[in-house]
């Protein structure tokens, strides 16, 4: 008896067809790109099923939400892993937010393609193929999501697409991937400390954060805009280390009396500071103002981290608190 795997797709890229256009558009179900994979039946017994048709730009959280409640029923109904097969476009961001409201120990295995399926070398039917073989492997249990690209086996919380068009495009920071698949075997050498779940009410909020990147000669002005606009949260992606111009400092800490903000680096690896530097708009001038440092968490994830907690209800502490976490984890027990 082979072990059952749910394959639920949602469109993208492994997912496009011609369909008369001058490009591809999401036209592929879930069985058809099952049934392209006929050596997926060595590996499991694998039920398909199209959750979404959508090119992943247009994912949204309630997708996701839902998608999330597809994932753990299909394993409490007993299924040994789900893989979900979408655009790679915001796939770290699908991974992400799973990654923190699945808690179910089965793994939840990411996949898609670069090339699509009328392109030479289509790589979409190879990464199904291995997402099955992670989504059975006894050693991927109580990981959380997983990406699994190009024949490697990503942590949600560090993978990044890092590629236009390669089909290498994705990898981890700040450290690399957990493992890789070879000749058909997975092979998980590291297994990240703790999972950070979020409990998400029964009807979760709807706040949205946005996100902005300071630049040179940047007077902050869009971050009037933010809060005309009635977010919920602002995430900043600041220079370096955590640095903004003083004048978008001052803004910061307008923005602060309605709504949380949190500063991560715009250079998208290594950690934010918190005491090295000591000038207006500095990382230790944020931190007094009240802003929230991201720790290693880039935009993109930061962004979602504060989403997920406002729309669990969280207050500013306990937004806090939870980046904080992020920093010192425990060993898994
Ligand atoms: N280029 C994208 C992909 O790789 C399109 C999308 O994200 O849906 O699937």
């Amino acid at each position: 008896m082979k072990p059952n795997v749910v394959v639920l797709s949602l469109g993208g890229t492994i997912a496009m067809a011609d369909k008369g256009g001058a490009g591809v558009a999401p036209g592929l179900t879930a069985e058809m790109l099952v049934a392209a994979v006929p050596q997926l039946a060595e590996v499991a017994t694998v039920e398909a099923a199209s959750f979404r048709q959508l090119p992943s730009p247009e994912i949204g959280f309630d997708d996701l939400f839902a998608l999330a409640r597809e994932i753990t029923a299909r394993l409490e109904g007993g299924a040994r892993g789900v893989v979900v097969t979408q655009g790679t476009d915001t796939m770290e961001e699908s991974a992400f937010v799973l990654d923190r409201i699945v808690t179910a120990d089965g793994p939840v295995v990411i996949t898609g393609a670069m090339r699509n399926p009328t392109m030479a070398g289509p790589d979409g039917p190879a990464n199904l193929l291995n997402a099955v073989r992670v989504a059975v492997h006894e050693a991927a249990r109580g990981l959380g999501a997983m990406v699994v690209m190009n024949d490697d086996i990503h942590a949600a919380r560090y993978v990044q697409k890092s590629h236009t068009n390669s089909p290498a495009a994705f990898r981890s920071t700040p450290v690399g991937p957990i493992g890789w698949i070879a000749e058909g075997t997975p092979r998980i050498l590291l297994r990240p400390a703790e999972r950070y779940s979020i409990a998400l009410p029964a009807a979760p909020g709807d706040a949205s954060v946005a996100l902005l990147t300071v630049t040179l000669g940047d007077d902050g002005r869009l971050i009037d805009q933010v809060l005309e606009a009635g977010y919920g949260g602002l995430v900043l992606e600041a220079t370096g280390g955590g640095h903004v111009p003083a004048a978008i400092a001052d803004k910061l800490e307008q923005a602060l009396r309605h709504i949380p903000v949190v500063f991560a680096s715009r250079t998208g690896r290594g950690e934010t500071q918190r005491r090295t530097y000591d000038f207006p708009g500095s990382e230790m001038d944020l931190l007094r103002r009240g802003l929230i440092g991201a720790g290693w968490l880039d935009g993109l994830k930061a962004r979602l981290l504060l989403t997920l907690l406002l729309r669990a209800g969280a207050d500013r502490e306990t937004i806090g608190e939870s980046f904080a976490a992020w920093l010192t984890p425990l060993a898994p027990r």
